[in-house]
């Protein structure tokens, strides 16, 4: 990783490959100068701050393309650097070349996430932010975008940002009080350090949790559909996707495999899953394909499980609940081929609050069954403009800064001297700091930027 910002550097910003256009950044000091030297139209060096400006790029008397620059002046730019990006035709051939004649005319090619690296490096945006631009790039889904634009706004860092001065302002206290350690005083008032930790602590404890759904919705929800064969597991996978994907077949146990599909409900993306039958297999291929299905049904977030409201008895649902059941985990029971029964016989299937009544085949009561998904995974937890931990590196961080708290707060409590207390704090000051670039290491800025791609 290169942390320096003196030099100019240059990439590619859009996609590999043809396009209609290809955008290649510059930015540093030397931006404008360098594109200067192969580009034929106006002097770029005398042009505003956010100008666009036609021209040629040119190797000596060979024009390479009909080119538009871009100009971002220091400080208003991405990089709050110098920024050129000139928009060439899509062609690599292109790219290749006007990308090499400005290395040859004095940038450097960037490395993956210099960008954004230097956008960091300059104040543009804290850390975690410049790791939001790498959610919002990566973002397939109007949850995980919002997620990521809630981040990087700010949204996330702002609220530990306040609370960390709070604490820097007690630990400030603390530490004059080791220089008077002698005179046995307190400028830290203890009921109110003791109030704001506890504040500190309910947030943390609030993000925490939210990480559990953050990186669901990042991820995609994973959720599995079981039940015994031929119960229409396959179907209502199709009903669910609007579309014909998994086979469907009359012969118990045909979907031996899993298959995993993605299933937009309300911009959250859910990764359904079909799993083989469970059921006593018969053949060793089936066993595997039970194995499999119980293996997905543990790692699963949600799982729907699925019955033949005709063929099956009380006591065979009852063992399959039985089995499937875990504390904590959300179930929706699903009934289905009820257009093969009477209305009399639908009534009389048990009825409970997490059981809904279908015809995969149908289509019957679909549209309620996804909205049931949807709110037995998001528990009302979406929707506001609460913030959402999405990234496994702030939770730990966030998870050691409630661990040297919660010491804090001990200490407090059973009266330690204010320099264990002080240490303490400053342990827990680390590691906010961490989350939003106050606290770097050159090892965690190479893990984080190393990430993203070169042209980011
Ligand atoms: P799986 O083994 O659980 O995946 O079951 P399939 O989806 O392959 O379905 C087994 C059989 O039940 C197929 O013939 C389906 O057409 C049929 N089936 C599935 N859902 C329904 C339904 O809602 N109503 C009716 N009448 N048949 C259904």
């Amino acid at each position: 990783m290169n942390y320096t910002t003196d030099d100019t550097i240059v990439a590619l910003a859009t996609p590999n490959g043809i396009g209609a256009i290809g955008v290649i950044r510059l930015s540093g000091p030397d931006a404008v100068q360098i594109t200067q030297k192969v580009f034929k139209g106006k002097d770029l060096t005398k042009q505003a701050s956010h100008t666009i400006h036609f021209g040629h790029i040119v190797d000596g008397d060979v024009i390479l393309d009909e080119v538009l620059a871009s100009l971002f002046i220091a400080p208003k730019s991405y990089t709050r650097e110098n920024v050129v990006e000139i928009s060439c035709h899509g062609s690599a051939y292109i790219i290749e070349s006007v990308i090499k004649l400005l290395v040859k005319s004095g940038a450097r090619p960037a490395q993956p996430g210099e960008f954004t690296l230097r956008a960091f490096l300059n104040g543009q945006m804290d850390l975690s932010q410049a790791e939001a631009v790498a959610d919002l790039i990566a973002a397939n889904s109007k949850s995980s975008q919002q997620a990521a634009m809630n981040q990087l706004r700010g949204g996330f860092s702002n609220q530990l940002k306040g609370l960390r001065e709070q604490l820097v302002n007690f630990a400030s206290l603390i530490e004059l009080e080791l220089d008077f350690s002698e005179e046995d005083v307190e400028f830290a008032n203890r009921d109110q350090l003791k109030q704001l930790v506890v504040n500190i602590l309910t947030i943390l404890s609030k993000l925490i949790q939210s990480f559990e759904l953050g990186n669901a919705i990042k991820q995609g929800i994973n959720t599995v559909i079981a039940g015994r064969p031929n119960a229409g597991k396959s179907t209502l996978l199709n009903a669910l996707l609007n579309e014909e994907r998994a086979i469907v077949s009359d012969i118990a146990g045909t979907t031996r495999d899993t298959i995993e599909e993605i299933l937009n409900i309300n911009g959250v993306n859910f990764r359904l899953t079909d799993t083989a039958g469970i059921r006593e297999a018969t053949d060793t291929i089936e066993a595997i394909g039970v194995q499999k299905a119980y293996e997905k049904i543990n790692q699963s977030a949600i799982l729907i499980y699925v019955f033949d409201a005709v063929q099956t008895s009380l006591e065979d649902l009852n063992a399959d609940l039985e089995s499937l059941q875990r504390p904590d985990f959300p179930m929706l029971v699903v009934a289905n081929k009820i257009d093969l029964l009477s209305e009399e016989q639908s009534e009389n299937i048990p009825h409970s609050e997490n059981m809904l009544k279908v015809s995969a085949k149908q289509k019957q009561h679909i549209e309620e069954l996804k909205h049931k998904i949807y709110h037995t995974a998001i528990k009302g937890q979406l929707g506001g403009d609460e913030t959402l931990v999405t990234n496994v590196r702030h939770l730990q961080a966030l998870q050691k800064t409630e661990d040297a708290l919660s010491k804090v707060l001990e200490g407090i409590d059973n009266p330690i001297t204010s320099d264990f207390l002080a240490t303490d704090i400053k342990q827990a000051l680390h590691y906010l700091g961490e989350i939003t670039g106050t606290v770097t290491t050159d090892d965690l800025l190479e893990n984080i930027f190393s990430k993203f791609c070169i042209g980011k």
